[in-house]
């Protein structure tokens, strides 16, 4: 998986769990605790996705989750 992929992956499934959560709570309002797990769930395999593969494809040091790819890597140099 590419750095730019698992970015998008990573924004999607963050999102997903919000509105999952959010979904879900409006649904079953008794069910806040479970609706809320689920999003967590969701959203770390997001984060969890960023920080395993948001890394440069030479030298592998892991880029700012945060914003934007950059078009160099900021420890090696190289056009990513
Ligand atoms: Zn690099």
């Amino acid at each position: 998986m590419n750095h730019k992929l698992a970015r998008k992956l990573m924004y999607v499934l963050i999102l997903s769990g919000i509105v999952f959560a959010f979904v879900l709570t409006v649904i079953y309002p008794g069910k806040f605790k479970l609706a809320m797990s689920v999003g967590v769930a969701i959203s770390s395999t997001g984060i969890l996705i960023g920080v395993l593969f948001i890394r440069c494809p030479y030298c592998h040091t892991g880029l700012n989750l945060r914003g934007f790819s950059p078009d160099y890597c900021p420890n090696c140099g190289r056009k990513i």
